[in-house]
């Protein structure tokens, strides 16, 4: 078994953001495996085949994935932002707990960018003190466990990131959630919505968490709500670095 796997991050949008680290690898691959939207972001070349897939395909990304490797090839694994952040890293990983036979793989994790990094850069410094981060998807947990962790991070005044805050087939739960912050007492926190961060579809918006309305987060939205002594230093958000 010669070949080997490699699980990489894109970065949020921006190739300036992909890490020379992840670059390489690419440069030296023989297959990409991700998800369709991802996999368009590596340039095709000679001696580079591209497999792209559907979204909440992970599992059999995986397989396929390990499969190639197990022949000889030099794979990588696409994610968006970083692959260890509600990304692909853990599907590898849950089909090599449960596949023997490809224990003896090379395989390597890369990070990248993630998004609430990009985000809170673009902001200034909502994340400079203690932070969580929660994906708003249910697909692959109950919505009780959701609000149970938004009531827990809000008392415990985390800011916290909302990664997958809204998708067309679960339009209801970023109001549901937003919902649970008001009533953990976060009407006045200062809430960020940054919208496609790094891409020329790029918006930022800061508001109180009272007046955000669930039409302002999609897809490509994440989320961040400031603790209770986030403020503005002129155009600029930022959590102090000591806690009141
Ligand atoms: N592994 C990725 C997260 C995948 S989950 C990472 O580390 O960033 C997908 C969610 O990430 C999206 O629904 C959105 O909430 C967030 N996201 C990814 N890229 C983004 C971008 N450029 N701008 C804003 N949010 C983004």
């Amino acid at each position: 078994m010669t070949g080997a796997l490699t699980i990489a991050g894109l970065g949020p949008g921006d190739a300036a953001l992909i890490t020379p680290e992840v670059a390489a690898a690419l440069a030296d691959a023989t297959d990409v495996v991700g998800y369709t939207p991802y996999v368009a972001r590596v340039a095709a070349r000679e001696g580079l085949v591209l497999h792209a897939s559907d979204n909440r395909q992970e599992l059999l990304r995986a397989a396929e994935a390990m499969r190639l490797a197990a022949a000889g090839r030099r794979v990588v694994v696409v994610s968006s932002g970083d692959p260890g952040v509600f990304a692909m890293a853990s599907a590898v990983f849950e089909t090599l707990e449960a596949s023997p036979q490809w224990q003896g793989l090379i395989i390597r994790v890369l990070p990248g960018v993630t998004a609430m990094l990009a985000a809170a850069a673009r902001a200034g410094a909502p994340l400079g003190h203690d932070f969580c981060a929660i994906n708003l998807s249910d697909n692959l947990k109950p919505w009780s466990l959701i609000e149970k962790r938004l009531r827990l991070a809000a008392e415990a005044d985390f800011a916290i990131a909302l990664y997958n805050p809204r998708s067309a087939s679960r339009p209801e739960g970023f109001a549901r959630a937003l919902e649970v912050l008001k009533e953990a007492g976060c009407s006045d926190r200062i809430t960020i919505f940054a919208h496609a961060v790094t891409t020329p579809e790029e918006r930022i918006e800061a508001l109180p968490l009272r007046d955000a309305r669930p039409a302002m987060a999609d897809m490509r939205t994440i989320v961040i709500v400031g603790n209770s002594a986030t403020r503005r230093a002129g155009r600029w958000i930022y959590a102090p670095r000591r806690a009141s």
